[in-house]
């Protein structure tokens, strides 16, 4: 993050975010530069000044758990490690990671090495939950149903510090109708079939610049994409998710890099507001 961690918390002071979530080094790099006592220190103190909660550590993109290549899975696992270690440093709860991407060879096949590796991997530090994140199946990316992560997480061995957080676009995109009453519908019960409810921990609110079951992942701004805003309205009213945690991923693509930001959580707020008036 440009101008170092601690300058994050007051970023979403100035969008008027209450939670957030972080990259804690540079997205595409396997390691960061080792984490200081020092930096955490201020990271910790900015937070609990500004009252701005970060909420989770985004895990680094090359990490791929399901990779055919060897060399890559144990990378990634000491990559995840390292990321594991920052989030109890930070004191951030939830680290987001995307179950990973098994190429060429079979989806199954990928699971089994996605589950072996988090079998391998062992507890996550006190306070740190991994939070597998639904896809949108490109390129055989893992984890696009609730029956998939169902079954991710039951290959673990179910460790409680295993849980879920669900990205709207990239449900859309796997081809949950979110736009539509009855896609969500069938949304809600897939998860409540595969046991899916009590691991939600948090969304990723993002419209989609895709088709419906296009397997592209284009995130766009809040009710200028194919979901549109009523999508949007039944996660953030829905008993069960209303208390999460909700962040943005959307494009920085306004005149300022805060602008869009500004707008899209407007948005989503009035959502809300509207379902507390009925
Ligand atoms: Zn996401």
């Amino acid at each position: 993050m440009a101008g170092g961690l601690a300058t994050a918390p007051g970023r979403g002071v100035r969008i008027g975010a209450d939670v957030l979530q972080i990259f804690s080094k540079q997205n595409t790099r396997w390691m960061g530069k080792a984490l200081g006592e020092e930096e955490a220190g201020s990271f910790r103190e900015e937070g609990a000044r500004s009252g701005v909660r970060t909420v989770a550590i985004h895990c680094a993109y090359l990490i791929n758990l399901a990779s055919a290549k060897e060399a890559v899975r144990t990378r990634s696992l000491y990559a995840l490690e390292d990321e594991a270690a920052r989030a109890a440093m930070l004191g951030v709860p939830y680290l987001v990671m995307h179950p990973g991407s098994s190429g060429d060879d079979p989806e199954e096949t990928g699971e089994g090495r996605i589950t072996s590796a988090l079998r391998a991997f062992g507890r996550f530090p006190r306070g740190v939950t991994l939070l597998l994140e639904n896809t949108a199946g490109q390129g055989n990316s893992i984890g696009r149903t609730m029956e998939q992560l169902r079954r991710l997480i039951d290959a673990s061995g179910a460790p409680p510090d295993i849980a879920v957080c669900l990205d709207s676009a990239h449900l859309f995109e796997a081809g949950y109708d979110i736009a539509a009453e009855k896609g969500w519908e069938r949304l809600l019960e897939e998860i409540a079939r595969h046991g899916i409810f009590p691991l939600v921990r948090m969304w990723h609110l993002n419209d989609s610049k895709t088709d419906l079951g296009s397997r592209v992942d284009r995130h766009f701004h809040i009710g200028e994409g194919k979901i549109g805003l009523p999508g949007f309205r039944r996660i953030v009213t829905h008993p069960a998710f209303r208390t999460l945690p909700m962040v943005l991923e959307t494009p920085k693509d306004g005149v300022d890099e805060f602008e869009k930001d500004i707008q899209n959580l407007a948005a989503l707020r009035n959502l809300c507001d509207a379902g507390d008036r009925e």
